[in-house]
């Protein structure tokens, strides 16, 4: 089902505006329903800022909603810049789906542009979770405390978030809200049996510290019983200092940790030196901040399996 409407999104791409051949506008598909006497009618358009929040967008919305990312493929969202373009794309959009206090550019935006046609995903689900580093003194770092953003790699929070958009669009477009709520109850299926396949596959795992290169793994590892170590900070650009590299490797060795996770948007050379001077092996988990051709998967659902195989076998769990 969810296949079925990717496929459906995937052929209506050629709707897409020209301008949009350009690569800023992400895998979003177009919707537009030729009517009889061939006019179209484009349906809602909605610009979601990063991958997830730009899945759930097209699972909720289906064939009758066009989505567009504002973070092109491949490019790592927390850092994201807007060109006038995409201030201009937010500001024509029916709705902007976002996370406040992740992109600041886009918060900005939003708040000249958008100030009555946004949605933020941080109202729909509590971000409880702050970032607490492992080592001491961290309460020195700008960083501690602050609010963790990740929540989409606890796929029952995605799928609170996603009720609520649901909700919204079928309120935008009160024609299609049946078709909203239908494809809502499919998305739920999908990510309540992912997060079966997750509880079940990491239930008994040797080890349960999970290290990885940032710190986007919080709201995962509280649902699935692992206790998240991150070498980097919240952002993942942030450079590890010496004492933080000693401080995981110490941790690591005095903890039998055997694998140092990496991530397909960021450089893999900081959990290879962590790796080389602890003997640990390296393996990916992606944090699904945006897809790219070294993506494990297709999409959410196939990324998400393809890390809990990676956890599966870097713990390992039985
Ligand atoms: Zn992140």
């Amino acid at each position: 089902m969810l296949e079925g409407m990717r496929r459906r999104s995937v052929r209506r791409t050629i709707a897409v505006p020209a301008m949009c051949l350009l690569a800023a506008c992400g895998n979003g598909n177009a919707s537009g329903e030729v009517d009889t006497d061939g006019a179209t009618d484009a349906g809602l358009s909605v610009r979601a800022a990063f991958y997830p929040l730009q899945w759930i967008a097209e699972q909720v919305g289906g064939s009758v909603v066009s989505v567009q990312s504002l973070t092109p493929p491949g490019a790592e969202p927390h850092d994201l810049e807007l060109g006038p373009q995409d201030v201009a794309a937010i500001g024509e959009a029916d709705l902007v789906v976002f996370l406040a206090e992740f992109q600041p550019a886009v918060d900005e935006a939003v708040e000249q542009e958008a100030a009555d046609t946004f949605f933020d995903a941080a109202e729909h689900t509590e971000l409880d979770l702050t970032y607490t580093p492992i080592e001491e003194g961290a309460e020195e770092t700008e960083e501690a405390g602050s609010t963790d953003p990740h929540f989409w790699l606890d796929p029952l929070r995605l799928a609170e978030v996603a009720d609520a958009l649901a909700a919204r669009l079928g309120q935008l477009d009160s024609d299609n809200a049946g078709t909203f709520t239908a494809n809502m109850e499919t998305l739920r299926t999908a990510l309540e049996e992912l997060d079966t396949e997750l509880k079940q596959g990491l239930a008994a795992c040797e080890s349960t510290d999970l290290v990885t290169s940032h710190n986007a793994f919080g709201y995962f590892a509280e649902a699935y019983g692992l206790t998240q170590v991150g070498i980097t900070g919240v952002t993942p650009e942030e450079e590890p200092s010496t004492e933080d590299l000693a401080e995981v490797a110490d941790f690591v060795e005095e903890n039998d940790v055997r694998t140092i996770y990496y991530e397909t948007l960021v450089s893999p050379a900081i959990a290879d030196t962590v790796a080389a001077e602890t003997g640990a092996q390296t393996a990916l988990l992606d944090p699904l901040e945006g897809l790219t051709d070294e993506s494990a998967g297709s999409d959410y659902l196939e990324v998400m399996r393809s890390n809990l195989d990676s956890i599966r076998a870097g713990q390992p769990c039985i």
